[in-house]
């Protein structure tokens, strides 16, 4: 029996792992979820040892049961190769007691390349396995990270085209050349004026979009999604957290059983929830520690119970986490109502509506798993700071960000147990921001680009493949539009008017 996916806001509406792959958003504009947590097929004993692409295997194929063993091993080999600049694909760095889990190894130096290297090789599977006969149109907006990941992975990808949203002024200035030199004959880039919430609303609203949908339908075309709203970015995501364990106990660091708290810096709740996930598959996780930067909207969530977007957006150090509406938490919301789509319905509606609501208590309650914390700019800043001077360890914005929320709650808690921090990022492509965290003085004054070779002196880290190839490539993509004219922008990229 294949393992159904249904809509968060109507049971009736199903899919199978590849349907729910292609489609990315179920039709009535909720996510779909697996109808349960599969449990880990293997015992936690017999992960030491594993590979990444191993691990890979036994996890996904829980969850994606309608993908055979040859497809679902075809498309792990393909993506988990020598893009990544380790073996180990995910390596785990220890300083002092924390363990922090580099997940960016990947092409575009940043984690979204641990679900996106696999995504295109995912739908492109299942369009075959379903039939689809139309050219997949990804849409994605992204706060700086998913875009250029994705265009890295769809590049080229026969059968798919790719348009990005990006926030203009709103991300690095590095993760900016990487999106607008992007090759590859399938691609476009806008860069939009507006935020990031602007760019993903605007994103859901071309999908819930009829009319447009049956005009592509018409040229032989059909969108799908590369966000976080797509299980086939999620479950990927749960497999690094399985694979840490396995490394841990294999490298003795924890004993077989023990519980370890997870930490992720979080914008649209992507990355938690795979870990939410993967302790309901049965890893032995203790707290999910989710992480924000100023744009505190979780944090007085899991402290008041009330979701409210309504507020000032703030440009961080962390522009991934600049996020007011964190999609994903509507999966988690979901499961502790105790799966109930008019419930879940209601709640987004009053989101859409009224920008904001309230859990019951019921529903609190079912939040102990998690905890959660923020940092300011200037706490995020000193961490990357203190890291570097205690351990010689550099880290980028966003997880100092967790760091610091992990220190915060030890502090407050007293727990002890071990931590592992998702460590979503490379410093190189947040340079300005983490130099100028190490030292103001020196390093305050000068570009972006200029700090590179800086960074590659402290840090003793060579730069990496993906900064080398913005240096001298040649910019291509420069289009721009309003916040609100993204449909017709999209219909001018793909012919239609
Ligand atoms: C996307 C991103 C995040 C936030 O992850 P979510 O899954 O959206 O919560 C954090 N850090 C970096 C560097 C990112 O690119």
């Amino acid at each position: 029996m294949n393992l159904q996916y249904m809509s968060t806001r109507n049971p009736k509406i199903r899919a199978t792992a590849s349907q729910a792959v292609l489609q990315g958003l179920a039709g009535d504009g909720g996510l779909f979820v697996p109808e349960k947590i599969p449990a880990l097929p293997v015992s936690l004993g017999e992960l030491k040892g594993m590979t990444y692409q191993e691990t890979a295997y036994v996890v996904m194929k829980e969850f994606l049961t309608d993908y055979t063993e040859e497809e679902l091993r075809s498309c792990i080999a393909r993506a988990y190769d020598s893009k990544f600049d380790t073996e180990d694909i995910a390596p785990i760095s220890r300083v002092d007691d924390t363990y922090y889990l580099e997940l960016f190894h990947g092409a575009t130096i940043a984690f979204k390349d641990m679900a996106l290297s696999i995504l295109p090789h995912l739908m492109t599977t299942a369009a075959k396995k379903n039939g689809v006969d139309k050219e997949i149109v990804i849409l994605t907006a992204t706060s700086g990270d998913t875009g250029k990941a994705a265009m890295a992975g769809f590049a080229d990808v026969e059968g798919t085209r790719i348009i990005v949203f990006y926030p203009k002024g709103g991300v690095s200035r590095v993760q900016e050349l990487q999106m607008v030199t992007q090759k590859g004959n399938n691609v476009d880039v806008v860069a939009i004026h507006g935020n990031f919430d602007n760019a993903q609303s605007g994103v859901k609203e071309l999908f819930g979009n009829r009319e447009l949908a049956e005009k592509l339908a018409a040229e032989g075309y059909q969108f799908s999604s590369a966000n976080s709203i797509n299980i086939g970015r999620l479950v990927p995501q749960i497999v690094y957290y399985v694979y840490a364990y396995g490394k841990l106990l294999e490298n003795g660091e924890i004993q077989e059983g023990e519980k370890i708290n997870i930490t992720v810096p979080t914008g649209n709740f992507g990355n938690i929830l795979a870990a939410c996930y993967a302790k309901h598959m049965g890893l032995p996780v203790g707290k999910l520690i989710c992480a924000s930067n100023e744009n505190k909207v979780l944090f007085d969530f899991f402290r008041t119970g009330t979701y409210d977007k309504n507020r000032e957006f703030m440009l961080t150090t962390s522009p991934s986490m600049d996020i007011l509406v964190s999609s994903n938490l509507e999966r988690l919301i979901y499961q502790i109502c105790g799966r109930d789509g008019e419930v879940d319905a209601d709640l987004m509606g009053q989101l859409q509506t009224e920008g904001k609501y309230t859990i019951t208590d019921a529903m609190r309650e079912q939040l102990s798993d998690f905890a959660a914390g923020y940092a300011t700019e200037a706490e995020t800043a000193d961490m990357i700071r203190k890291t570097y001077e205690k351990a010689g360890y550099v880290m980028d914005t966003h997880t100092a960000v967790a760091a610091h929320v992990c220190e915060q709650y030890k502090k407050d808690t007293g727990d002890t147990t071990k931590c592992l921090v998702a460590s979503t990022a490379s410093p190189y492509k947040f340079v300005k921001s983490v130099l100028t965290a190490i030292d103001e003085k020196k390093y305050g004054q000068k570009e972006e680009l200029e700090l590179l070779p800086d960074l590659e002196q402290i840090s003793g880290v060579e730069m990496p493949g993906a900064i080398r190839e913005i240096l001298d490539a040649q910019v291509r993509h420069s289009r721009e539009c309003d916040a609100d004219r993204m449909q017709e922008t999209v219909e001018e990229i793909l012919g239609l008017r």
